[in-house]
């Protein structure tokens, strides 16, 4: 008999999950409770389970619906209690029923949790979660959370809050957050890296230097692809921005790259679309660039608004 198919016995130390936990973490917290490892655990609740699982192992290839009212007996935890926490299964359940396998960048949502929370929970090394679309920080301890360190951001300005406000856009407006999300980062970012929007400039200097020197951190378990600081200290803007980039009636106004429209008829849409930014921003001067290496043309929120971007003018300003 196999040890899929043997009769199970419950665990002598049972945990139950965190929310949104990543299944190997999940087994690893299990396996180091219980004296044994992740890969025998997962091959007592399913075939095909793999001998060697990491904390990030998540989908689960070949697994059987059967591993979770297993995993259930195992722990003493009920099926749906391990259901809503535990995404892999949802995963697992969508693959088999054939609905919705979105099967996005499965990495890039994960995070390590607040250690304020974990500690509270009795939990002392890190859990590896997948977070929600808007989640960046733990509001309870102001601890962000996205990237390899765990700054402290309680007493930097407008962070906290404008975490409350991303929250309240993913819930507005689920069908455009995603994509509104990826253009608000690589906007924020090119005015970060360019430096030339001297107000934000300023802002963005004023929240780094008041980050704290030394926090946890985790650089082995994750792979962010950008330096945490900078998202942390453009974050009130990138979510003031992304308040315009999510939202339907702003998004139906861009010039797609295929309109043949010239730019002077647009020249009112690209008015009220600065006025609002600067409006959200508290800035008014976005559309003022401070020399010529820096075209309006080449303004990333311009680029946003009218996809063909540069190649509208055919002669320099
Ligand atoms: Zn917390």
């Amino acid at each position: 008999m196999k040890p899929w198919e043997e009769h199970l016995h419950p665990l002598p130390v049972p945990l139950p999950p965190v929310h949104g936990e990543v299944l190997g973490c999940y087994l690893h917290r299990l396996a180091e409770a219980n004296g044994t490892t992740p890969g025998r655990l997962a091959q007592c609740i399913s075939p095909h389970a793999r001998v060697y699982f990491t904390l990030r192992t998540d989908p689960l290839r070949r697994w059987t619906p059967a591993a979770l009212p297993r995993l259930s007996i195992m722990t003493g935890i009920p099926v749906e209690t391990l259901n809503r926490s535990l995404p892999a299964f949802t995963h697992l359940a969508a693959r088999e029923n054939g609905t919705s396998p979105r099967r996005g960048h499965a990495h890039y949502d994960l995070h390590v949790t607040c250690r304020h929370c974990m500690k509270s929970r009795g939990i002392s090394g890190p859990v590896l979660a997948h977070r929600g679309p808007a989640a960046r920080l733990c509001l309870k301890h102001a601890i962000w959370l996205d990237g390899y360190c765990h700054y402290y951001v309680g007493h930097i300005d407008g962070v906290v809050s404008a975490q409350r406000r991303h929250i309240r856009l993913a819930r507005r407006f689920p069908d455009t957050i995603t994509a509104a999300t990826k253009e608000a980062v690589k906007l924020t970012r090119s005015w970060l890296v360019a430096g030339y929007q001297p107000a934000l400039a300023r802002r963005w200097h004023q929240r780094a230097e008041a980050l704290p020197k030394q926090e946890a951190r985790y650089p082995s378990l994750l792979r962010y692809r950008y330096d945490e600081r900078e998202s942390i200290v453009t974050y009130p803007e990138f979510v003031s921005i992304l308040g315009i980039l999510a939202d339907p009636r702003w998004r139906a106004l861009r010039i797609h790259r295929t309109s043949g429209i010239a730019f002077e008829r647009h020249q009112e849409t690209i008015d009220a679309i600065y006025t609002e930014a600067e409006r959200r921003l508290s800035i008014h001067t976005l559309r003022e660039m401070p020399d010529a290496r820096h075209a309006f043309r080449n303004d990333p929120l311009f680029r946003w608004t009218d996809a063909r971007g540069r190649g509208r003018f055919d002669t320099p300003e």
